[in-house]
């Protein structure tokens, strides 16, 4: 399975993102603003503002470094940096992802999806894994399908997820397989709480593959309903004017 797209970027180059607003990829941008402070005595932060070219939307970006490039006198130019890995520089952003969640998705699932990437942003990995197994386990609840271990009396992960995966059986099953196979989220340590955590590329990664299940499960089945609702409405028009010209004929 091709997840190449779950590793899309925030930033793509010094003049092209995609926009988190309008959810267009490889979009220009501006960088609007700038100013910095003193997150401590011994570092400054800069804060970026940024401005999507075609919906005028701005998102913010905290960086310890100043990463724009300088003209000939060394002085701050109102570009980012050329063959910079924008993204990895920016330890926060407002809107936290380009991808940002339809709202057609549960809300206590959006919020901790959300608390899990900031967190992630801010390089607190044990909150961040802490969180999106939470994530991961409360979507199992709201689904109903947790299945509990007859011995242990604990939820069952892996069977639970394919409990999951025969209950939305129009999304694509290697997604649920996927998820399955993150053998750290097995239910024994969510109740231990003893937690390594995951590193940030793997949290990454898994939480954009959690996002992209979700929007499988919750977004694509609406909009295919819409797209068929449309399409109803379309034969019924093409109908009626099939019969009032018809008439015309029989009228002539
Ligand atoms: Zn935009």
């Amino acid at each position: 399975m091709d997840l190449s797209h779950l590793d899309k970027k925030y930033f793509i180059d010094a003049h092209k993102y995609n926009c988190p607003f309008c959810k267009r990829n490889h979009v220009s941008f501006s960088l609007q603003q700038t100013t910095d402070f003193d997150w401590s005595e011994k570092k400054k932060c800069y804060v970026f503002i940024v401005r999507c070219n075609s919906c005028q939307n701005e998102s913010l970006h905290f960086c310890y470094e100043d990463i724009r490039a300088t003209d000939f006198h060394g002085s701050p130019t109102s570009y980012f940096r050329d063959k910079l890995d924008i993204d990895s520089k920016m330890f926060f952003s407002q809107p936290s992802s380009f991808f940002a969640l339809d709202e057609r998705i549960p809300r206590e699932i959006r919020e901790l999806i959300f608390e899990s990437e900031k967190a992630r942003q801010a390089n607190l990995l044990v909150g961040a894994s802490a969180c999106l197994r939470k994530t991961i386990y409360e979507l199992l609840v709201y689904e109903k399908v947790v299945i509990k271990n007859e011995k242990t009396g604990r939820a069952d992960y892996q069977a639970s997820i394919k409990n999951l995966k025969s209950k939305f059986q129009s999304v694509a099953p290697e997604l649920f397989d996927a998820l399955g196979d993150i053998q750290e989220l097995a239910s024994d340590n969510v109740h231990e709480g003893s937690w390594e955590a995951w590193d940030s590329p793997k949290l990454r990664f898994i939480i954009e593959l959690t996002k992209a299940t979700l929007h499988e499960m919750y977004v694509v089945p609406e909009e295919r309903k819409e797209r068929l609702g449309l399409l109803g409405q379309m034969k019924s028009a093409f109908s009626n004017s099939k019969s009032t010209s018809s008439k015309n004929e029989e009228e002539k």
